[in-house]
């Protein structure tokens, strides 16, 4: 879409420290209100904890979704489910999310452990301190295989070692996305495919549509125009809610600060909302 300013605007797609972002809740909302948006959602891989202090430093000038990213496996692609209006505040979820994060440590040690096989020598503690108190992520390995010199780029980490190809990959908590819209769902949430386009398969996006997903993410900064009218097309066919934004990562993988780059119309949060029961 593009930018006009007689017009709400809202980014429902935003990471911030406490996942594979550089940016604290605190800076986002800053940005996000310096680039006209009414609205945004923070949802942050497999972490929720971002979300309160988004919501406070939002105020009355920007409201701020409940939202979270989480990582699933179909037919050996990573598939990422959005859950938008979760119950941020729910310790069970919090568990939940403790729990996936933990995994996301232990995978880390174990690929630090493969890519020692490389004659690649990162320290773990390096790593965790890279991540602050994010959910930790191959970003942040890569960032410490920077530091060292391994790597000239973030980019050389992941397609020569640490892509989902590369040999030291390894994979997350091997959830279904069936599990994470049922996740989503006992929590209160709204469950959206994420980046649809990404995946480069539209019978896998066809399939998950059938477990019971609410929504699809239209707009993506990796989306073409012809994906963005045949995602369009497939959500008005099946009634599915409509969402988008910039993915933001704050200035990760050479971009700029993408808040507010991406962005969707009011209409479209005006149906997620009243689908929540938010309104
Ligand atoms: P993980 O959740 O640990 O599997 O890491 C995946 C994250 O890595 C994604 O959410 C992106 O933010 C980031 N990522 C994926 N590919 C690249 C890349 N080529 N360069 C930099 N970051 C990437
Ligand atoms: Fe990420
Ligand atoms: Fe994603
Ligand atoms: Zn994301």
């Amino acid at each position: 879409m593009t930018l006009d300013s007689s017009r709400k605007k809202a980014d429902l797609h935003i990471h911030t420290c406490y996942s594979d972002g550089l940016l604290s809740p605190t800076e986002v909302t800053e940005h996000a209100k310096k680039r006209g948006l009414q609205t945004i959602a923070i949802t942050d891989h497999d972490s929720i904890l971002g979300v309160e202090e988004a919501r406070t430093s939002g105020g009355r000038e920007l409201e701020v979704i409940p939202g979270v990213e989480l990582s699933t496996i179909y037919q050996d692609v990573d598939v990422h489910i959005l859950g938008y209006y979760v119950d941020f505040r729910n310790g069970k979820l919090i568990s939940y999310l403790v729990d996936l994060q933990r995994f996301r440590e232990q995978r880390a040690r174990q690929m630090i452990e493969k890519l020692a096989g490389y004659g690649i020598r990162i320290e773990y503690d390096r790593v965790r301190d890279i991540a602050q108190q994010g959910a930790l992520g191959r970003p942040h390995i890569a960032t410490a295989m920077q530091e060292k010199g391994y790597v000239a780029t973030i980019d050389e980490a992941f397609y020569r070692f640490i892509g989902y190809h590369g040999p030291c990959y390894v994979p997350k908590k091997e959830i279904e996305p069936r599990e994470a819209i049922a996740t989503i769902k006992e929590f209160g949430g709204l469950a959206v495919l994420a980046h649809p386009g990404v995946y480069g398969c539209d019978e896998l996006t066809a399939q998950i549509l059938k477990d019971g997903i609410d929504g699809v993410e239209v707009w993506h900064p990796e989306h073409s125009k012809t994906c963005v009218e045949r995602l369009l097309r497939l959500a008005k066919e099946g009634g599915l809610l409509i969402t988008g934004g910039s993915d933001c990562h704050g200035g990760r993988k050479g971009r700029s600060v993408l808040i507010g780059q991406v962005f969707i119309d009011e209409c479209y949060v005006n149906a997620l909302r009243q689908r929540a029961g938010a309104v």
